[in-house]
């Protein structure tokens, strides 16, 4: 069956129940509830995951935050610290300057949805290792095919290695953009980096990437 026909029997099976005067129905899935009942379901689900070794260490399993129906989606490496503590994915230092870097391209965090490659904080801020960043990534398709993202901008090499499956080092993955399932992929410096590092010349590369990420954005967006 097309899915022009599949659609009107569904009209018709549902006309057929309002006809018989039922006003409600028990309709239930991701799929039918829409992003943000999915992305909450997902959440939900995550509590407690034992999936990898990281939840040894971690307080919290930080989902993300945002915007459930984004077209633009950050993915950063892992939780630190504070967003250990508080549940919620860039909110120490390196999430403030995010924070600015967005502003700069008149992004705000509302519009946007904030995730990270791994939930859970590695011991330390240490990087993720390759068989936790492979524990976490259904969970992170599962969010992505939900929130359906014309642009994700990643943070940093770990996380932009890992989605690209590329072992390229982030400064020569930068600076232009890569296909990525129905959309794009924009990498730049981790806000983490641009910290440790603050060099003009980084701080040039980085607003080069958001703005080109910024015109993505507005090319793809619904
Ligand atoms: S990092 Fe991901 S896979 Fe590992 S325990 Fe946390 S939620 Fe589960």
């Amino acid at each position: 069956m097309t899915l022009a026909g599949a659609l009107d029997a569904l009209a018709a099976t549902l006309r057929f129940h309002k006809d018989l005067g039922v006003e409600a129905l028990p309709l239930e899935g991701d799929y039918l509830a829409g992003p943000a009942h999915a992305l909450r379901r997902q959440e939900a689900n995550l509590q407690g995951c034992r999936q990898c070794r990281l939840c040894e260490a971690r307080n919290t399993v930080v989902f993300g935050s945002g915007n459930p129906e984004a077209d633009l989606v950050v993915i950063g490496e892992g939780p630190g610290a504070d967003e250990d503590a508080q549940g919620l994915p860039f909110v120490g230092r390196a999430g403030q300057l995010l924070t600015k870097m967005l502003a700069s391209v008149q992004l705000s965090r509302d519009e946007i949805y904030i995730t990270n490659a791994v939930l859970c904080r590695p011991p330390g801020n240490r990087n993720p290792e390759p068989d936790e960043l492979a524990s976490c990534a259904p969970f992170l398709a599962e969010k992505l095919a939900t929130i359906q993202p014309k642009v994700i901008l990643s943070l940093g090499s770990v996380a932009t290695q890992a989605l690209l499956r590329t072992r390229e080092p982030i400064g020569k993955l930068r600076g232009r953009v890569h296909p990525y399932g129905a959309g794009v992929l924009i990498p730049t410096f981790h806000p983490a980096f641009l910290l440790r590092n603050p060099g003009q010349e980084y701080k040039r590369m980085a607003w080069e990437d958001l703005k080109l990420a910024k015109r993505e954005y507005d090319r793809r967006r619904r």
